[in-house]
């Protein structure tokens, strides 16, 4: 009968008492908006533009981007929608941005470094962006690592005509920032895959790591949770984007550090909005705390699967 609630569960996110937390998609083509939307999805808290140039020669025309974003858009009825300038370099190398030359390609010239070699790349996006005069589309840049990048960002997307801005916190520095990151900008999320990574100094592509890589380890956590707390002083969004929002445990461990949303892959949704709407806030918290007093990953996932409501 488990499976049968999980099925028929389609309500917007929120704990058992009512604390609203927004479930999202993550998309990289309009056809996975029309998957969200069938997995109910409250909307898309990250759209991986990149993922459109895989394959592309030569960078994309305002013209043609904006016709792919309006796509998107009206598949989502309404729903917001959160994209990400092209991300590219590192594990997303596309043939007309990625640098040849680079040793360490995850720490180069990647996301929105690569305004410093190819800005008519990222502005023309953020044209093509602007032309989609929609209330429910808000931007967003990946690989922040100062408030002067997010100013940068924002100024960009500003002046394109973008209403609702914000940036990626992935960056360890960023996190640390966060408070100051904010006043930049109308809203953050965290991905939790680079985040991971530069916190614990350890290659994503790299399997054998995959302990290091965890994103429960309470460093991680850590960085979370802090990130969480200075959205909550200014009043501003802070949430998830990363796999690990679509590991229900997680989730609630995520919305126990003061998360606001969740976007995760499509199929994850259903189970992930099961466990938050099984839980108060206050059994979050409890189950964060418990996993954030932790020293190991391992341990940080036991402690909180052990005050995981028995009965849910
Ligand atoms: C992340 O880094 O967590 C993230 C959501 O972005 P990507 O996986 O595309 O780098
Ligand atoms: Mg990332």
């Amino acid at each position: 009968e488990r499976a049968a609630a999980l099925a028929g569960d389609t309500d917007p996110g929120a704990t058992r008492d009512g604390h609203k937390v927004q479930l999202l998609a993550n998309i990289g083509t309009p056809a996975d908006a029309v998957r969200a939307v069938e997995a109910h999805a409250e909307g898309v808290g990250l759209f991986r533009t990149e993922v459109l140039f895989l394959d592309a020669a030569e960078a994309p025309t305002a013209e043609a981007q904006a016709t792919t974003y309006q796509q998107a858009v009206e598949a989502l009825g309404g729903r917001k929608l959160v994209v990400r300038t092209i991300d590219a370099g590192a594990d997303k190398p596309l043939a007309f941005a990625t640098q040849p030359d680079e040793d360490n390609p995850a720490l180069g010239v990647r996301g929105f470094r690569l305004t410093r070699i190819l800005p008519e790349l990222i502005d023309t996006q953020l044209a093509a962006l602007g032309a989609v005069t929609d209330d429910s589309m808000w931007a967003m840049a990946p690989m922040i690592a100062t408030p002067a990048e997010a100013r940068d960002f924002a100024a960009r997307a500003r002046a394109a005509g973008i209403g609702t801005v914000g940036v990626m916190v992935e960056v360890p520095s960023a996190a640390l920032r966060a408070e100051a990151i904010l006043r930049e900008v109308d809203f953050v999320s965290l991905g939790t895959n680079d985040l991971a990574q530069y916190t614990m100094a350890t290659d994503r592509l790299r399997g054998e790591l995959a302990d290091l890589l965890d994103p429960w380890q309470p460093a991680v956590l850590e960085l979370v949770r802090s990130t969480a707390q200075a959205g909550r002083r200014l009043g501003k969004p802070v949430g998830v984007c990363g796999e690990s929002a679509s590991d229900p445990l997680m989730a609630l461990v995520l919305v126990g550090l003061g998360i606001t949303s969740l976007s995760m892959s499509p199929g994850a949704l259903a189970a992930v909005r099961y466990a938050v709407r099984s839980h108060t806030r206050a059994e979050c918290e409890e189950i964060a705390m418990a996993a954030l007093a932790q020293d190991e990953a391992a341990a940080a996932r036991s402690a909180a699967l052990s005050k995981v409501n028995p009965d849910a």
